[in-house]
């Protein structure tokens, strides 16, 4: 069944940020005033985009978060609406600014990345008391690493009580506490995040499940270790499985990460299998490094129904 009943939600607790680019010859030494090439913004954060990823999949997504009471605040709003995510639980913080990301791209593709997590770093009880209204209809409980990590914690106590599905991207990087691991369904980190969990290098297919396997020590129910253009490792202690990358003309990975997760979820809340699920992670991870932007990559349900059916995996 392609299009079976989805009517429960997946919430999104985290990050909301603009990311405001510059294109520039090189990068700016310290001090240095340099003629940048070219300006642009995006609707950004690791929050968002999973929200947005899975909104465009045609997944009930309500996102909890924080902007600033500024322009930039009313833009990440509106493009969070137009993305089909229901709002209700972003406050709008009076003594924050929005958070952004100012990202300097010189011509051979290097970057200078400085974050200000501004409303995002104010989140407090007040957020988790709108999320644990939404937890009752929920399905999961997404959450990633721009967030403070007592909050993180917080709501994954919340779903968990509510036995909801807890899936934790673990980005960017930051050290986790050993409680949060057996509060986790699902945890989704990249190569890199894979290795700083674990402290070893992840480089291939059996490196990233010798990490996976720690992490299902640790306590979570499920580890799936993305290997970018390799594909993607899954382990639960019932079964270990690998799924390939689509190949695909990559133009921006930005986000592919994000895509996944949003395909990932979009299927286990369609009860498809586990192995399905990482399939439909693999084709959306695909689909959006195929196309330049971070949520503005992200695919429709329709694009990936039929990227999945013209490969045969559907
Ligand atoms: P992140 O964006 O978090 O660093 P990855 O780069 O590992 O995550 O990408 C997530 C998933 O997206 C991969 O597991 C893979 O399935 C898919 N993907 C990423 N890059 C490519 C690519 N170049 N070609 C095909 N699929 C890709």
């Amino acid at each position: 069944m392609l299009y079976p009943a989805i009517n429960k939600s997946v919430i999104i607790f985290g990050s909301i940020n603009l990311d405001l680019v510059a294109k520039t010859p090189r990068l700016p030494m310290p001090g240095e005033t340099l003629q940048g090439r070219e300006f642009f913004t995006a609707p950004g954060g690791k929050g968002a985009n999973q929200a947005v990823a899975l909104a465009r999949l045609g997944v009930a997504t309500q996102m909890v978060g924080r902007v600033g009471e500024d322009d930039f605040g009313s833009e990440l709003l509106s493009a969070l609406k137009a993305a089909g995510v229901q709002t209700e639980c972003i406050l709008v913080d009076e003594t924050a600014s929005s958070g952004v990301a100012l990202i300097s791209v010189d011509d051979s593709g290097e970057n200078q990345i400085v974050i200000v997590a501004g409303a995002n770093g104010c989140i407090d009880n007040v957020d988790l008391e709108c999320l644990n209204t939404l937890l009752p209809n929920a399905f999961a409980l997404l959450l990633q690493f721009e967030i403070p990590m007592p909050n993180i914690l917080l709501a994954a106590q919340a779903a968990k009580q509510n036995g909801i599905k807890v899936i934790l991207d673990p980005a960017p990087f930051t050290t986790m506490p050993a409680e949060l691991y057996p509060l986790v369904d699902i945890i989704t980190p990249n190569q890199t995040e894979a290795e700083q969990l674990v402290g070893f290098a992840v480089s291939d297919i059996d490196s990233a499940t010798e990490s996976a396997n720690i992490l299902l020590q640790r306590g979570v129910g499920c580890a799936i270790v993305k290997l970018g253009a390799t594909g993607a490792i899954c382990a639960t202690p019932e079964e270990t499985f690998f799924v390939p990358a689509f190949p695909v003309t990559a133009v921006d990975t930005v986000a592919a990460g994000d895509a996944f997760n949003g395909g990932l979820v979009a299927a286990l809340v369609a009860r498809f299998s586990l192995q399905q699920a990482v399939v439909w992670g693999a084709a959306a991870g695909a689909l959006a490094a195929s196309k330049s932007g971070a949520q503005s990559s992200m695919p429709t349900r329709e694009a990936l129904i039929a990227f999945l059916q013209a490969r045969g995996a559907i």
